[in-house]
């Protein structure tokens, strides 16, 4: 089958607002949205315009939303891909896909590009020939690296990586010219908590005892996902009760709900290994 290997998103409404907590995280991703939307206010004095960042935090923090919020606080096209897409690709299919998403952004510059996952291409070249190596996957890893070499700096192409195992990244990737500059998301505190629920409750019918501190208190270790996924389940478990709005108690069994999956996943996990 014909695997759709990227996106290519022309209009992207996502912003800043959408975007809570991870306040440094911004603030270094702001510098990027003014490179895109004044390049030559850097350049004129011989500065060169890094060529990318990487995203690094666990699952469900947010990368990939702020990347496409600096796509769309620039107001500039956002390509997107998978490293996971491009694992057991067959011979050549990869590289060439890396060739055509660059091939493509170039042409619509100033954008961005978006590779989520990137340690699944990205991992360290051949460490261990026992492991049996996957020549498409270094391939592809060679081709993005010729890719990021090969186009001038000035070039309004941005490349935003996301990973949540910078530790098994080749140090190639890292080299100066190429992803060097390393931007951490991390888990939500309380706080940061409390500013994702905002967002997340804001389409929600509330009832009054449904308490934004309450709620931000119920979930230590939560990521912004798993918030947003505790929003939308509190409102489908009233929908499904026939409320008129969404109570406390449904956030709460809607926690217990996230809990009990997460805890299926580490279970899964745990068994893997
Ligand atoms: P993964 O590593 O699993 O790809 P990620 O870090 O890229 O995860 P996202 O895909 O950006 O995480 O987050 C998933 C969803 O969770 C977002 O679309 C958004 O609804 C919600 N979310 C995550 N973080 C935040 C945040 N900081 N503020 C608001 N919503 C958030």
């Amino acid at each position: 089958s014909q695997a759709k290997v990227f996106d290519k998103d022309q209009k992207v409404s996502t912003n800043f607002k959408d975007v809570a907590g991870l306040a440094e995280a911004k603030q270094e991703v702001e510098e990027i949205v003014q490179f895109l939307k004044s390049p030559a206010k850097y350049t004129k004095l011989g500065g060169k315009i890094p060529k990318g960042a990487l995203l690094v935090g666990p699952p469900g923090t947010g990368k990939t939303l702020l990347a496409k919020a600096v796509a769309g606080e620039a107001n500039v096209p956002f390509f997107s891909m998978s490293g996971s897409d491009f694992v057991e690709m067959f011979v050549g299919v990869g590289a060439s896909r890396v060739r055509d998403l660059f091939k493509q952004a170039k042409e619509k510059a100033p954008c961005i590009i978006f590779i989520d996952e990137i340690d699944a291409i990205g991992r360290a070249r051949g460490r261990n020939p026992n492991m049996g190596s996957n020549d498409e996957r270094e391939n592809t890893l060679n081709q993005l690296l010729t890719e990021m070499d090969g186009f001038d700096t000035n070039s309004g192409v941005i490349i935003l990586a996301a990973t949540n195992r910078a530790d098994i990244l080749d140090r190639a990737l890292m080299r100066a010219g190429r992803f060097d500059r390393q931007i951490h998301v991390e888990l939500p505190d309380l706080n940061e908590r409390a500013e994702i629920f905002n967002v997340h409750l804001r389409p929600l019918k509330l009832n009054e005892d449904a308490k934004v501190e309450f709620l931000s208190k119920q979930t230590p270790g939560f990521s912004g996902a798993d918030i947003a996924n505790v929003c939308n389940e509190a409102a489908l478990i009233a929908a499904r009760k026939d409320r008129e709005s969404v109570t406390k108690q449904d956030f709460l069994d809607a926690v217990d709900r996230i809990i009990g999956g997460l805890e299926k996943k580490n279970k899964i996990i745990s068994q893997d290994e």
